[in-house]
């Protein structure tokens, strides 16, 4: 006897694309039957030619709460990943005050998030200067590895290393076996923007500056043994030093994020700060090369970096507006109409947005359709298509760079452990091995 049943003639098993009966008990994918299954079940759902995706897991949301619960909250942050189809967020250490660099901090933000979760939640911990003695206390608790920065991060709470700070923390890290991702821009090769346009912000930080701080945590991890990933990769100038570090063998992982991949540079609307990010949304040419890496597996993963703020702080100024995207529930979709319209099929999409992120942030039982792993199930229709209004998307700030775009695919059910997300905040804290 199970207690849900999901058939649908395409799921997304980690073998490929195929006919199934989804057989869940509590909580957990029981096993996989022929489409046709007889079975005994409580509820049974039959997707027919919907596509049902492991749920994604988003390795990259700045929540910021607390202390900047105006900006995002996890209430709003976890409704608008469900309706996303993410099942899984791993939070951020900024822009919540507390930034999460101590035990103490990590308690308070356990504390803002205590029911309040609409999905499963996880977090990273910070690296600043300074906290290297609270590293391995936070692993004990559960992190699943630590941010830092090696340019200014945007607030002042949350420092960033020089690379000597850099080298002791990630010799901490790989004493215990940690991981320490990384907003890999070289502060040397980084401007003041000239003026207040977008080609002005974007020549203010070039993709030499993310190539050379990239080449600088490859050199610290062949040094000290630390496994690394590095956050964000906006420009196509990383894929070299990246794709050469692995064939050497350096434990090195990467990501992209839905706006490098489906926006560029040329489209941006003179003074529209939705769309200003650091590092930022570069050219056409670019865009097609990023592509490519994602194709060839030089970029693991594709994750939001949602990172939202108050609409007053997007002053129409590229010089003075606050730096990040807000796309925590139009992920899946974007990716989707761009990824279809470059040939690539859900399986990719499944491994970019669930399978890789969860391996790379080592969170079991998620990421994948198979038996033993945490229903979290997504029914997608992925020929729906929907004009985005940036008010009816469930962040606390209506402000998206999407907002006005027609995106292919709908999520239309989520399921997290077996029950639909329904309003009622089921999500756990994923702390640990648990
Ligand atoms: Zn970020």
């Amino acid at each position: 006897m199970f207690d849900l049943v999901v058939r649908s003639r395409r799921v997304l098993t980690p073998e490929g694309e195929r006919p199934a009966a989804v057989a869940v008990r509590e909580g957990r994918i029981a096993a996989l039957h022929p489409y046709e299954a007889l079975l005994e079940t409580a509820e049974d759902v039959d997707l027919r030619a919907l596509l049902l995706l492991p749920g994604l897991v988003d390795t990259h949301v700045h929540v910021n709460e607390p202390g900047r619960a105006h900006w995002e909250g996890f209430a709003s942050a976890t409704r608008a990943a469900a309706a996303g189809g993410v099942t899984t967020i791993v939070d951020m250490p900024l822009n919540s005050v507390p930034p999460t660099v101590t035990c103490d901090a990590l308690d308070a933000k356990l504390r803002a998030a205590e029911g309040r979760c609409h999905v499963d939640t996880a977090f990273w911990g910070g690296a600043v200067p300074g906290n290297v003695e609270h590293l391995r206390p936070l692993h004990e608790r559960g992190v699943r590895g630590f941010k830092c920065f090696l340019s200014p991060s945007g607030v002042e709470e949350f420092p960033p290393l020089r690379p000597d700070e850099a080298r002791r923390a990630m010799a901490e890290i790989a004493g215990f076996g940690g991981l320490l991702v990384v907003h890999a821009e070289d502060p040397a090769l980084l401007a003041e923007p000239a003026g207040p346009t977008y080609r002005e912000f974007l020549e203010s930080r070039p993709g030499a500056a993310e190539r050379s701080a990239v080449e600088l945590v490859i050199r610290l991890a062949e040094e000290t043994g630390a496994r690394v990933h590095v956050l964000h990769v906006s420009s196509a100038a990383c894929l070299g030093p990246l794709e050469e570090a692995r064939a050497r063998g350096v434990p090195v992982t990467a990501e992209t994020c839905p706006h490098y991949l489906t926006l560029t540079a040329e489209e941006v609307p003179e003074g529209d700060t939705s769309f200003k990010c650091c590092p930022p949304i570069r050219d056409e040419a670019n865009r097609d090369r990023l592509w490519d890496g994602l194709a060839r597996g030089v970029l693991d993963c594709v994750v939001s970096d949602h990172s939202p703020s108050t609409a007053d702080l997007k002053v129409p100024d590229f010089a003075a507006a606050w730096g990040g995207v807000a796309s925590l529930q139009l992920g899946l979709s974007a990716v989707w109409t761009e990824a279809s319209r470059r040939g690539y099929g859900p399986a990719d999409v499944a491994r970019w947005m669930s399978t890789r992120p969860a391996a790379i942030a080592g969170i079991p039982r998620k990421g994948a359709v198979e038996p033993g792993y945490d229903a979290d199930l997504v029914a997608f229709d992925p020929d729906a298509t929907a004009l985005v209004d940036a008010r009816a998307l469930h962040h606390r700030n209506p402000v998206t760079p999407y907002h006005g775009r027609t995106l292919r695919g709908a999520v239309l059910t989520t399921w997290l452990r077996g029950r639909p997300v329904d309003g009622e905040p089921r999500g756990t804290f994923l702390l640990g091995e648990k």
